[in-house]
């Protein structure tokens, strides 16, 4: 027992914590990490007050049992003593008489029962005496050893201003072993977990909890045990100590608090309030006694969900019965028998704070969860601090994480439902095109093989027939039939040859060349009529290129003469070039009738055309896009076929890749 387990009294259970941050924000030191999503405790910043382990609803968080260190104990040779600390009527409020409790512990293997309350008599004489030694001095009340711990770690410049008088157990154990010598054992049974890394005089200290788990593994209850009264020395009014302004009631000193000279602090966040400005010399009472808790009746190591002010008058009504029942003069007796014991002690030292951390590394830290300006700074609470700030401190202090921050969490889910979107949409186009070049394939396959068979005939067929015209005579009658077959067996070859083309799985021949000048020979072999002005645009730095000429060649002519054939009327067409990082792109634009809606899909399907029986094949788009797409390219178009919304007509872009 002792200071060696001092940092190791409070521990995280692993993987149950939930990441609410409650006990973050309810732990008085920021002795809390959050790493990787888990609660864990810092135990070098850790003061034992056991805040978290009350507010964790998961149980996340737990205080060591030393349930079976002090079983051995009681099964030892030597005597073993317990000692209970005042605030017990408040927890054992289920016994009508106190001496029912008593009677219980003694049947768990105890040689003597002392109540602590004697001690806290004999602690309230040493402070009024120092007190009036050192009526200059102001004095930190040194009873709670939470508070001790908190001055000795985070305000180590303060701890001369710690009263060096034990506390009321230490007392206890010191004037039990007077009476009864150095070997025997003392284990303190209270409310405060902090006991058990308060000194190594004290053998062992359990917590009521622990105290009504032992009744229950050794079976023990009021009806077999027999109900008896606490050993020797009897105490006063000590016994009032675990309540608020105990101590002053007990050293008679209440009435300094409305004199100011007295301030009297309990609660996690006034104690803290109350050093902070005894630091900064911003206050000039002389005794400041505090608590860490709600008065010790609301300990950590009480069974949960008690009331405060039932609690309370449970303390005060034992009182009574106690001060109405005192024998003075064996009391007065017990006082002076022990009045020359030393009762001093000593502080240490700890510093538990961290570096401190620089302006800049904080700065960093709030510009990155998106507390660029003071306005952004919404001091929620949520992520357990008070303030963003805080939180940013926190954070470059190595003990919270960036998630922690609701708003900025909030903000990054909603970051990735609209990059989901995005890549949803291009999971969509991408099973598009995938579906189209499918389609496209298999179409392929089936023409190549029709193509391949009708080639021959129809080889046959214009051979013959040009034979025939040939020798026929100019006034022959048949003349104008055999040229329509001459004609139309020609259609038919361009057709097979077209859909050949379509079908070609060869590979692609790519040779350097310079684009702009391949550009403007494509639109020098297309034939345009009067009414059509071909127009040309460059706006590239570097006009070389790796393509299959050939191909390329194919692409271009089909596209511009489907926009000749879309201006039956006249217009312009026009290619524009340009650079983009890695490709380039060509532009076919012209100012026809434009493609409606509902073609927009079909275009680039084999055999679609608008262009009437006899005229279009409907191969010329099928085509581009297989060559596109063997380049490694991507073609797109955009077009307008409603007047009612602008000028009409449609622009093809095609980029490529340079290499
Ligand atoms: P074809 O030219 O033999 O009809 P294409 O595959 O080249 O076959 O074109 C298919 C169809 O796409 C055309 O019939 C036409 O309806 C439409 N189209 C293609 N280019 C244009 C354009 N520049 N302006 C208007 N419609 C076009
Ligand atoms: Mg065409």
């Amino acid at each position: 027992m002792g200071p060696d387990i001092r940092n190791k009294i409070v521990y995280t259970v692993k993987n149950r914590c939930r990441v609410c941050y409650t006990c973050v924000r309810e732990c008085p030191v920021k002795a809390i990490k959050i790493i990787n999503g888990q609660a864990e405790i810092v135990p070098e910043r850790c003061i034992a007050c056991g805040n978290c382990v009350e507010v964790c609803s998961q149980g996340a968080k737990n205080y060591i049992s030393t349930i079976d260190s002090t079983f051995s104990l009681i099964g030892g040779r030597e005597e073993v003593v317990a000692c209970v600390a005042p605030s017990f009527p408040a927890e054992f409020s289920e016994f009508t008489d106190y001496r029912t409790l008593i009677g219980m512990v003694r049947e768990l293997g105890f040689s003597k029962v002392v109540e602590v309350s004697f001690g806290a008599d004999l602690v309230a004489k040493a402070y009024s005496d120092y007190e009036r030694e050192h009526p200059e001095k102001t004095i930190i009340s040194s009873d709670c050893p939470a508070i001790v711990a908190y001055v000795e770690k985070y305000f180590p410049q303060q701890i001369g201003k710690l009263a060096p008088i034990v506390s009321p157990m230490i007392a206890t154990v010191r004037l039990l072993k007077q009476k009864f010598g150095n070997e025997i054992k003392v284990v303190f049974i209270g409310p405060c977990i902090a006991k058990k890394g308060e000194s190594d005089e004290i053998d062992d200290a359990i917590t009521f909890e622990e105290l009504r788990l032992m009744f229950k593994s050794k079976n023990i209850s009021p009806e077999n045990s027999v109900a008896s009264d606490f050993d020797p020395p009897h105490s006063a009014k000590g016994a009032v100590f675990p309540v608020s302004k105990g101590m002053l009631t007990t050293i008679g000193k209440c009435d300094d608090v409305s004199k100011g000279t007295t301030i009297v602090a309990e609660g996690k966040k006034n104690f803290r309030e109350i050093i902070a400005e005894l630091d900064a010399g911003e206050l000039d009472a002389k005794h400041l006694e505090l608590l860490c808790c709600e008065g010790c009746i609301m300990g950590p190591g009480m069974s949960p969900n008690g009331r405060r002010y039932k609690r309370r008058s449970l303390i005060s009504n034992y009182v009574k019965q106690k001060l109405a029942n005192l024998d003075y003069t064996e009391w007065q007796l017990d006082m002076d028998a022990f009045s020359d014991m030393d009762f001093s002690r000593e502080f240490t030292e700890l510093k538990a704070q961290t570096s401190v951390t620089s302006e800049e590394a904080i700065l960093e830290v709030l510009v990155k969860i998106g507390k660029l300006e003071e306005k952004d700074h919404l001091n929620c609470g949520a992520c357990g601090y008070s303030t963003c700030r805080k939180h940013a401190i926190a954070i470059v202090e190595g003990l919270a994480e960036d998630e922690m921050c609701l708003p900025y969490t909030i903000e990054k889910l909603h970051q990735s439902i609209d990059d989901l979107n995005i890549s949803n949409e291009q999971l969509a186009s991408a099973k598009q095109a995938l579906r189209q070049s499918e389609k496209l394939a298999g179409m392929g396959q089936l023409s190549a093989g029709i193509a391949h068979e009708l080639n021959n005939p129809l080889g046959v067929i214009t051979m013959y027939s040009n034979i025939l015209l040939d020798e026929s005579a100019d006034n022959d009658e048949m003349r104008a039939d055999l040229e329509l077959i001459v004609e139309q067996a020609d259609r038919c070859k361009k057709i097979v040859g077209g859909l050949l083309n379509f079908a070609r799985k060869n590979q692609v021949k790519k040779v350097e060349i310079d684009i702009e000048e391949f550009c403007r020979r494509s639109l020098n072999s297309v034939l345009a009529p009067k009414n059509v002005t071909m127009d040309i645009e460059s706006n590239m730095h570097d006009t070389m290129a790796c393509i299959d000429t050939d191909q390329m060649m194919q692409v271009l002519t089909n596209l511009e003469k489907n926009a000749i054939e879309a201006m039956p009327n006249g217009g312009t067409l026009k290619l524009t070039m340009e650079d983009e990082n890695g490709s380039v792109r060509i532009l076919i634009s012209d100012t026809g009738s434009g493609i409606s809606q509902e073609n927009m899909d079909k275009i680039f399907t084999p055999f679609f055309t608008t262009k009437g029986l006899g005229k279009g094949t409907g191969l010329g788009l099928p085509l581009v896009y297989g060559i596109v797409k063997m380049h490694n390219g991507q073609i797109e178009v955009e077009s307008n076929a409603d007047p009612m919304k602008g000028q009409t007509g449609t622009t093809f872009k095609i980029s490529l890749p340079r290499e």
